[in-house]
């Protein structure tokens, strides 16, 4: 099975049309994955190309349509490019051996306003030997610069070791899911409703992937649907250290499991995992102050085809709705897309963002403090609005903290 998007170091490659992005992209995975073509914008939207790079692991190269179209289309490219940097980990910019301008500078500031590590390509140096691009400087800054042609080869091996050298720490040395709250030989219950929401002859991502965090822990897990988790409690000779449960199961699963066990829900734990817990504790307590016919937002990082009742569209509005005791105003977002005007929301709620890397969490909960706005996830809304919100953040003392100081 493949690595999930969201374990994958995002690699965006960025650069005028026709300097030889998508020939680079097919040189270092040897293949020939995007449009490759001598007439400039040929590539229309981002491409992304999963590939494993040793002993880094796995990666996604996601390789833009140049940003400096114009017309119509251009702008649509224009607009795609601009939110591959929300997810951005590691920024390779490629130009050709003569032509670093303004167009690059532009490029090289957002990446750098934004904190992320970036790599100079001056590609296409079989076409200008007598340039040393080596020696470039950028405002006075130490950047790592490759060359390379992409068409003999030449510095492909280079910048596949500067891409190893400069990926970032904090892919790297990842946050835990849950094995920091569950140690080796230690024991967690996962709760999983099969219900008809439940895709057929799978579990979920965050469930996948929070088993596969234990394991990689020494530490074991038991599995159970709601209904059995009474009985399963009876046959343990030693407590669990945590329960897990969907949120949409909180009630019951907080009703069934002794009050000295702790128990959270998956996309709180991927609220920690992906974006900043603490935010989003202090995004969940606007609830409060949300009055009929506020706007909220809902948006989902997925584009799943909702079923039945649905948790976004249907069960959160739903429960919301009997909290505030008025019409709230809903606005529903799924993938990338995300509305340029914010300010307008009194809140926004976020699912967990599984299939995302934590960059691109990262950036809208950014644009959100930037407009004013609280954003919160899925299940501290739900443990929020059904009044289990401190039970459920017992595990994460800073986060309690957070809420139980706040006015
Ligand atoms: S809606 Fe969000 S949390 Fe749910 S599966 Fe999609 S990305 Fe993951």
């Amino acid at each position: 099975m493949r690595a999930s998007k969201s374990f994958r170091l995002h690699i965006g490659i960025f650069g005028r049309r026709n300097a030889g992005k998508s020939s680079i992209l097919n040189a270092i995975t040897s293949q020939e994955v995007s449009i490759v073509s001598e007439i400039a914008g040929t590539t229309t939207d981002p491409v992304e190309k999963p590939m494993e790079l040793l002993p880094l692991g796995p990666v996604l190269f996601i390789d833009t349509a140049g940003i400096d179209d114009s017309g119509a289309l251009g702008e649509k490219r224009i607009q795609k490019t601009m939110q591959v940097f929300d997810r951005t980990e590691l920024g390779l910019i490629i130009a050709k051996a003569d032509e670093w301008g303004d167009f690059e500078e532009t490029i090289l500031k957002e990446l750098k306003d934004r904190d992320i590590p970036v790599i100079v390509v001056f590609n296409k140096c079989d076409l200008a030997p007598s340039i040393n691009c080596l020696s470039k400087s950028f405002s006075g800054e130490k950047i790592p610069v490759v060359e390379t042609s992409a068409l003999t080869g030449f510095g492909i091996q280079e910048l596949r070791q500067a891409i190893l050298k400069y990926a970032p720490d904090d892919f790297i040395n990842r946050p835990s899911i849950v094995s920091d709250l569950v140690g080796p030989g230690e024991m967690a219950v996962l709760v999983v409703p099969i219900d008809k929401e439940a895709p057929k002859g799978r579990l979920i991502l965050p469930q996948v992937n929070t088993i596969r965090d234990l394991l990689d822990a020494d530490s074991f897990c038991v599995v159970v649907k709601e209904r059995e988790l009474r009985e399963v409690f009876t046959r343990f000779t030693k407590p669990p250290k945590l329960v897990v449960t969907d949120s949409q199961a909180f009630l019951k699963v907080a009703a069934d499991t002794p009050h000295e066990i702790p128990l959270t829900s998956f996309s709180i734990l991927f609220a920690r995992y992906q974006g900043d817990l603490s935010e989003m504790v202090k995004g969940a307590m606007a609830i409060d102050k949300l009055k009929s016919g506020d706007k909220v937002l809902i948006a989902e990082a997925c584009s799943h085809h909702p079923i039945g009742e649905d948790i976004g569209t249907v069960k959160i509005p739903r429960w919301l709705t009997q909290y505030v005791g008025g019409k709230l105003d809903f606005t529903f977002h799924r993938g990338h897309d995300f509305p340029e005007n914010l300010s307008e929301f009194k809140l926004i709620i976020h699912c967990g963002a599984c299939m995302w890397n934590r960059r691109e969490m990262l950036s809208r909960l950014m644009r959100a403090r930037m407009a004013g706005v609280p954003l919160t996830n899925y299940g501290l809304t739900i443990a929020y609005s059904l009044g289990i919100f401190e039970r459920a953040l017992q595990p994460f003392p800073a986060a309690l903290e957070v809420y139980q100081t706040l006015p």
